[in-house]
C-alpha cells in the first residue's frame, strides 16, 4: 500500500509509528498507523492554550484572518491528491469522492475569505433623541470540532474555515477510526500559516486524538463556549446535554434517515440515476444517504426491475481502483450492524435484495457487501432507524399526502427529495406543508449538498448548520451598543432622576 509514501509527503512518517491508537484502512484491514492518543487529563492544557490563542486571535482584523484562510486553501490545493487518496486509504471511500472531500474543504475557504468582509452587524434607529445603536458581532471564543469517519475532513474545514475567519481558534477531535487525515490536516494548516506571518498565534489549531472519554471531556470543558460535532444522534443527545448544563453553545449535524418520492410524472431514467448515486455511494455512509424509497404504485413495477438489475451489476472493490463504484464499509461492526437490520427487515415481512458479503476471499480482514435492496410492506420501526450501510427501503404510495406523510414520519429528518415534473407536486412537496427536512429537492437526490448553502437543518438537532449561509453566527456573540452623542439623559418614558 502506498499509505507510507503519502505520510511522509505530510511529514507523519515518524508520528504515525509510535502510538498507542491503531488505525486500520478499511480496504483490506491492514495496519496503517500507530498514533499517539491524548491524555483526557491534558484537556485543561488544551483549553489554556486555546485561550491563550484566542487573546491574539481576536483582535486581529476580520479581513487579514480571511487571509490566513485564502493560504489554508491554496495549501489544499496543493496537497488535493495526497489528501484525497489518504481519505480513501483511512475512510475507505473511493478516490473521486476523496478528492471531491477535499475539493469541499477548498470551496468552504473561498466561501470563507468572502465571508472576512462580510461578518455585517445591523444598525438601529432608536428610539432616543441623540442616540445611535449599532450591533457588532465579535468573536465567541475556542471552538471544538468533533467529527465523524466518513466525512473525516470536510467536516473540519466546514467549522474551521468559518471559526477562525469570525475569530475562534479550533481544537478538533476527529473520529478515533480517521485520525491520520486529521494529522494530516493539521500540517497542511501549519504550511499555510507559516506563510502567514506572526500575526497567527501559536495554537491556533490543536488536533486531539482519542475516542469518546476524550470527546466528553472536552465537551464538558467550560472554556470551549461554541462545540460543533457532527456524528450520530446517540453522540449528539449526549453533546447536546453536556454542552446545555454549562450554557455553551453547540452546533449538531446528526444523522440522516432520507427519502426520496417517485411522483407517477417523474423521469423514470433521471430518477434511477440518483436513486444508485445517493443510495450506493459511499457504501452507504454518508449521512445524505438515500435510505427511503417512497414509490407511486403506478410507476413501481416500471422502476423497481431496473434499479435491481442496476444493483447487481454495481462494480464493488478498492476504492482505489478506477471504475469502482462501492468500496468497504469502514469496519467489522458496520457490517454487524446491516445484518442485524436486515434480520430484522426479514422479520417485519420485507423481501431483501442484496446485502451479503463479497470479497472475502481476497480481503479477509476487509468487509465488502453487495448494497441492499429492501421491499418493506410498511415503515416499521428498522425503517425509521439510521443503519449506516447501503440498504435502501422501498415503500408504496397512492397519494401525495400519503408518500410525505410517510416521509417525515421518521425522527432524524436531514434531507430530502422528489422525482416529479408536476409544478403543483413539487411546489407542495417544498411548502410549509410539505417536507419537514433541512435539505427538500426537486430532481436530484439528497446526497451532495454544496456548501454555499447551510448543511444539516435536521429534526432531531432542533436544526444544527455548519457552512454556508448566515451560519457565522453561530461562532460569534452579538453585541448591541447604544452610544449617546447628546448632552441629554433621555431614560424610560416618564421616568425622572433629579441629581
Ligand atoms: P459517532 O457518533 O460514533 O462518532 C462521531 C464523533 O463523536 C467521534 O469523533 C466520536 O469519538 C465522538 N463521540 C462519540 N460519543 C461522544 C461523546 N459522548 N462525547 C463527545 N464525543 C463523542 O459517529 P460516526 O460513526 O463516526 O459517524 C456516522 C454518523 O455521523 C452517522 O449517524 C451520520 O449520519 C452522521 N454524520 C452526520 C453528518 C451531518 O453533517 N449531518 C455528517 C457526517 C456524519
Amino acid at each position: 500500500m502506498q499509505h507510507d509514501a503519502i505520510l511522509a509527503r505530510f511529514d507523519l512518517t515518524p508520528a504515525a509509528a509510535a502510538g498507542t491508537l491503531t488505525v486500520r484502512s478499511p480496504v483490506d484491514g491492514a495496519v496503517i498507523g500507530r498514533v499517539a492518543e491524548t491524555d483526557p487529563a491534558a484537556v485543561p492544557e488544551i483549553a489554556a492554550n486555546a485561550r491563550r490563542a484566542f487573546d491574539a486571535w481576536r483582535t486581529v482584523p476580520a479581513p487579514r484572518r480571511g487571509e490566513l484562510v485564502r493560504l489554508l486553501g491554496e495549501e489544499l490545493r496543493a496537497a488535493r491528491e495526497d489528501l484525497g487518496r489518504l481519505v480513501s486509504l483511512e475512510a475507505g471511500k473511493i478516490l473521486q469522492e476523496g478528492l471531491g472531500e477535499v475539493q469541499e474543504m477548498i470551496d468552504i475557504c473561498d466561501f470563507a475569505v468572502g465571508l472576512s468582509r462580510q461578518l455585517y452587524g445591523l444598525t438601529i434607529a432608536s428610539e432616543r433623541p441623540g442616540h445611535a445603536m449599532r450591533e457588532t458581532w465579535h468573536p465567541m471564543g475556542p471552538c471544538l470540532v468533533i467529527s465523524a469517519f466518513n466525512f473525516p475532513v470536510a467536516v473540519w474545514a466546514w467549522n474551521a474555515a468559518l471559526a477562525l475567519v469570525c475569530g475562534d481558534p479550533v481544537v478538533w477531535k476527529p473520529s478515533e477510526k480517521t485520525p491520520l487525515t486529521a494529522l494530516a490536516c493539521r500540517r497542511v494548516f501549519e504550511r499555510a500559516a507559516a506563510r502567514f506571518g506572526a500575526d497567527a498565534p501559536e495554537h491556533l489549531l490543536q488536533v486531539t486524538v482519542g475516542g469518546r472519554d476524550l470527546g466528553a471531556a472536552l465537551v464538558a470543558c467550560p472554556d470551549f463556549p461554541v462545540v460543533s460535532a457532527t456524528g450520530s444522534t446517540r453522540m449528539g443527545r449526549q453533546v447536546a446535554v453536556a454542552v446545555a448544563e454549562r450554557f455553551g453553545r453547540s452546533i449538531l449535524e446528526l444523522g440522516g434517515n432520507n427519502a426520496m418520492i417517485v411522483a407517477p410524472s417523474a423521469d423514470l431514467d433521471l430518477a434511477l440515476r440518483a436513486i444508485l448515486f445517493s443510495a450506493v455511494g459511499t457504501c452507504g455512509q454518508r449521512c445524505t444517504t438515500l435510505r427511503r424509497l417512497i414509490v407511486h404504485r403506478d410507476v413501481r413495477e416500471r422502476l423497481l426491475p431496473r434499479l435491481k438489475a442496476a444493483y447487481a451489476s454495481i462494480p464493488i472493490g478498492s476504492p482505489l481502483d478506477a471504475g469502482t463504484l462501492v468500496g468497504p464499509l469502514i469496519d467489522a461492526d458496520a457490517f454487524e450492524a446491516m445484518q442485524r437490520a436486515l434480520e430484522t427487515a426479514r422479520a417485519d415481512g420485507g423481501t431483501v435484495t442484496g446485502g451479503e458479503r463479497v470479497l472475502a476471499d481476497r480481503w479477509p480482514d476487509a468487509r465488502y457487501v453487495r448494497p441492499a435492496i429492501v421491499e418493506m410492506p410498511a415503515q416499521t420501526a428498522v425503517v425509521r432507524h439510521e443503519t449506516f450501510a447501503p440498504i435502501l427501503y422501498v415503500l408504496s404510495y397512492d397519494t401525495l399526502d400519503e408518500a410525505i406523510a410517510l416521509q417525515n414520519a421518521v425522527p432524524q429528518g436531514l434531507s430530502s427529495c422528489i422525482f416529479s415534473t408536476d409544478v403543483r407536486e413539487t411546489e407542495r412537496f417544498l411548502s410549509a406543508a410539505g417536507s419537514d427536512c433541512g435539505i427538500a429537492n426537486v430532481n436530484i437526490g439528497p446526497s451532495g449538498a454544496e456548501i454555499g448553502g447551510a448543511f444539516g437543518g435536521e429534526k432531531e438537532t432542533g436544526g444544527g448548520r455548519e457552512s454556508g449561509s448566515d451560519s457565522w453566527k453561530a461562532y460569534m456573540r452579538r453585541q448591541t451598543a447604544t452610544v449617546n452623542y447628546s448632552d441629554a439623559l433621555p431614560l424610560a418614558q416618564g421616568i425622572r432622576f433629579e441629581v
